[in-house]
């Protein structure tokens, strides 16, 4: 083959540079013309989203991804949207389609998987969907967002010792201390170790909580009942008179506890002591006086059990539970006007007061003192 003349390189450059001139020229209309798709509709959603107005937003976003087949993130948002009218299995085919397109940058690829995992989740296959947010947690560790949606799927799951290294994780990243809810967390590990008849376990659990909070009450209460159930009733009753020293107002939680304990020990004698030295302390303490009451009523010491009943009542007026005995004491006693009278007074006064915990949050009613509100599953909203 013979060299190229002078021309002929000319000329080849000359080709070569008209033809690069016309692919720039498509390359750059195509731009403009992509440009030329108005981001209206897809501002118009985003405004929406931002006020609430979720219908509003799913209209527009559908109109934005019919104009724009590329606008990835109205694809996202509109699988979300759907995932939260109940719509899952919608909204993972979304996402799932979006996962396949070519050359998806990394923040999208992520944003993406965190869409698939709570579609999973909505769906009722938490395990995938866990297992995936806790890879994607892995990638960017910092993300609050996506550890307090893995904290809410760990107390759902009862998994309370990964619930109590997130929330450990989330409280270091946000810079706080609060080692009064870590306690709280490790108090439901022991309660769902000792429902499952692991009262070993679920003792180091709760001395693990006092261990962040010494003034954690149920840690006490629980690890008491712990001790008890294994027959250990000196540990049981040495727990529970900790809390009373620690706690004293939060003491009467423990009463009927001690009482049915040392009484199995055959020392039920004990316990007016025990009262009396928390009255001690703490002479108008309503809730001692009336225990202390009830002990002289069980042993049938009708005179003393009636004059430590009307001491509350001095305190208290509307302190319904011992309205109640005054009344049953007085009419064993043949003073009938007397538990007339007060039993006017119960009428009056609402005895749900003192028998009801409300729950903070969504002010939930329970008749038992509880640390998780089985409603809202908010820890510790009960203020005991
Ligand atoms: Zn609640």
């Amino acid at each position: 083959m013979e060299p190229l003349n002078v021309n002929q390189v000319l000329s080849l450059i000359a080709a070569t540079l008209i033809l690069l001139l016309i692919i720039s020229f498509f390359w750059s209309k195509a731009r403009t013309s992509k440009k030329r798709i108005s981001p209206q509709k897809y501002i118009e959603a985003l405004k929406a989203l931002v006020a609430g107005d979720d219908n509003l937003a799913f209209v527009k976003l559908r109109e934005a991804v019919l104009e724009d087949t590329d606008n990835i993130d109205a694809y996202l948002k509109l699988g979300d949207l759907l995932r939260k009218r109940n719509k899952g299995d919608k909204a993972l085919e979304i996402h799932r389609q979006l996962s396949l397109r070519p050359n998806l940058d990394s923040v999208t690829k992520y944003d993406i998987q965190t869409s698939l995992a709570l579609d999973y989740i909505s769906l009722g296959h938490g395990d995938k969907g866990v297992s995936l947010l806790e890879e994607l947690l892995k990638e960017d560790k910092g993300n609050l967002g996506l550890s307090e949606r893995l904290l809410e799927e760990y107390e759902k799951n009862n998994e309370w010792e990964k619930a109590f290294e997130i929330k450990k994780q989330i409280l270091k990243h946000k810079q706080e201390k609060d080692d009064g809810v870590l306690a709280y967390y490790k108090v439901l590990e022991g309660n769902h170790k000792a429902e499952q008849g692991e009262y070993h376990q679920a003792r180091l659990a709760f001395k693990e909580a006092l261990h962040y909070d010494e003034t954690c009450v149920p840690a006490y209460i629980y690890l008491g009942d712990a001790y008890y159930l294994d027959r250990r009733l000196d540990e049981a009753v040495d727990f529970w008179k900790k809390l009373i020293a620690v706690k004293p107002d939060a003491g009467y939680l423990v009463f009927e506890r001690l009482e049915k304990t040392l009484f199995e020990k055959g020392k039920f004698q004990d316990m007016a002591e025990i009262y009396r030295n928390i009255l001690k302390e703490n002479p108008k303490d309503v809730k001692t006086m009336y225990a202390l009451a009830s002990i002289y009523e069980k042993k049938g010491n009708v005179k003393a059990a009636i004059e430590a009943m009307t001491d509350v009542l001095e305190i208290d007026a509307d302190f319904y539970p011992a309205m109640k005995d005054l009344i049953n004491l007085y009419r064993h006693n043949g003073q009938t006007d007397k538990a007339l009278r007060i039993s006017q007074q119960v009428v009056e006064c609402i005895p749900s007061k003192y028998e009801n915990y409300t729950c903070s949050n969504c002010n939930y009613l329970s008749s038992e003192p509880v640390w998780l509100c089985p409603q809202c599953r908010k820890v510790n909203s009960f203020n005991i």
